[in-house]
């Protein structure tokens, strides 16, 4: 098969400059994510620079080598610079534009100039260095959890070795061909740039869209007052908690927590003030807990925590911890303290095979006995079980506020 160099050369104009223009016209659409700009411009200073490097044969080597390559080093810094944006970094210039100047000081002074092999390994380097620190980036600022980015980074890599592979041919595979050039082999290298500009094209529009919908579902997932988890969000979060326990064996607990004559706070500081002993009481609870845990607003002033590998023992210091944490902290509102207390039931599930729901449910139990052996307590599901339907007390009620507590 003989393809000629000058059709894929005039085919990739056209396609890399559509989804130049494709990306532009999606960020008109919304006009929130900047990157889709840098990408845009990333594909149509591209698009001149092949419009340029096929002209071979009429430009004087001024635009169709010096100035042609400039772009396509470029294009690859304004590619850099999109992801910088994606993740709200500064975008410097000198970065973008570096790659280009250092091929443009490489060309005039004729350190490259004479040999095709020198010039293929210099523009190999500027990409291979643009695409790592791309890489670099995405890793950075975690992007690479967005599912399509994996892919962008498999693509850029692929990208960066079709450059640096070819440095070892370059005499055969110049950046500029001969018109009437052509082959498989020539044309592969020819439509690299093409295919390149598609699949990158898509994903970044994919990853745009990823984010978008992540951040959608965080609201969704998010009380407003206390930026904690909402009712949603726990339940999710809960049974991903609880499914990764399951396969590893490993016990979770759940705490029910309900601040304790919340209505009073109201009642005597206005509902402002109530929102703040919301927000001081997450804050408190939050500083309680270890990093694994996962707390949520579950109602107007119920909390609820998903206690990882939290057997018995472990889940009943927690909630102890977090009892007196917030018994001994006042909150402060208008330079008026507020004390606050909680009363809090936990329920264990040695195995996690028990659904979230019906953990909830034997934790609420305990909490209803908590309540009603005088609040700011802690009370295991399990003892709540033994004393349900009973008048004794729970056998194990745990802090019982001692006079300086209260
Ligand atoms: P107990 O010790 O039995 O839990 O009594 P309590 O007063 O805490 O419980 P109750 O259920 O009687 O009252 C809860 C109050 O919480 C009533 C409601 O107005 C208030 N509340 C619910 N959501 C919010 C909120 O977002 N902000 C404020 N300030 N108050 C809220
Ligand atoms: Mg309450
Ligand atoms: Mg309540």
């Amino acid at each position: 098969m003989n393809i000629d160099i000058q059709t894929v050369y005039t085919t990739s104009i056209f396609i890399i400059g559509l989804v130049g223009i494709l990306l532009l016209w999606s960020w008109l659409q919304d006009r929130r994510s900047k990157a889709l700009v840098w990408w845009a411009l990333s594909f149509l200073v591209s698009t001149v620079g092949v419009v340029l490097l096929s002209d071979y044969d009429f430009l004087p080597d001024l635009w169709s080598v010096e100035i042609a390559i400039t772009l396509l080093v470029t294009a690859h810094g304004l590619v850099w610079a999109g992801v910088r944006s994606f993740s709200d970094r500064s975008v410097p210039w000198l970065g973008i534009t570096a790659g280009g100047v250092v091929w443009t000081v490489a060309y005039q002074s004729r350190i490259v100039e004479a040999s095709t092999t020198d010039r293929v390994a210099l523009i190999a380097m500027l990409a291979a260095v643009y695409t790592i620190v791309t890489g670099w980036e995405m890793f950075r600022d975690g992007l690479v959890k967005l599912p399509s980015a994996p892919l962008v980074l498999v693509l850029l890599a692929a990208h960066a070795a079709c450059h640096v592979l070819r440095v070892p041919v370059a005499e055969s595979f110049p950046y500029s061909f001969e018109p009437g050039v052509g082959g498989i082999k020539v044309a592969l290298l020819a439509l690299e740039p093409m295919l390149f500009a598609v699949a990158l094209g898509y994903l970044f529009l994919m990853m745009t869209r990823e984010r978008g919908e992540a951040a959608i579902v965080a609201v969704a997932n998010t009380d407003m007052l206390t930026g904690s988890l909402n009712r949603r969000g726990f339940f999710e979060e809960a049974e991903r908690v609880r499914q990764r326990a399951r396969k590893a064996n490993m016990p979770v607990s759940k705490l029910l927590l309900d601040i304790d004559y919340f209505k009073e706070v109201n009642d005597a500081h206005g509902h402002a003030a109530g929102d703040e002993v919301l927000q001081s009481f997450t804050v408190l609870v939050r500083g309680a807990l270890r990093v694994d845990d996962v707390l949520g607003r579950i109602g107007g002033e119920e909390f609820a925590v998903m206690a990882v590998s939290a057997d018995t023992e472990v889940a009943e210091a927690l909630a102890e911890r977090i009892r007196t944490t917030v018994n001994g902290s006042p909150i402060m509102w208008r330079e008026t303290p507020i004390d606050v207390s909680v009363s809090i039931g936990v329920a264990c599930d040695p195995t996690a095979d028990v659904s979230v729901k019906e953990l909830m449910e034997r934790a609420d139990r305990a909490l209803y006995e908590a309540k009603r052996h005088g609040r700011n307590k802690v009370v295991l599901a399990e003892d709540a079980a033994n004393a349900s339907g009973e008048t004794a007390a729970p056998s194990r009620v745990a802090g019982t506020p001692q006079p300086d507590e209260t």
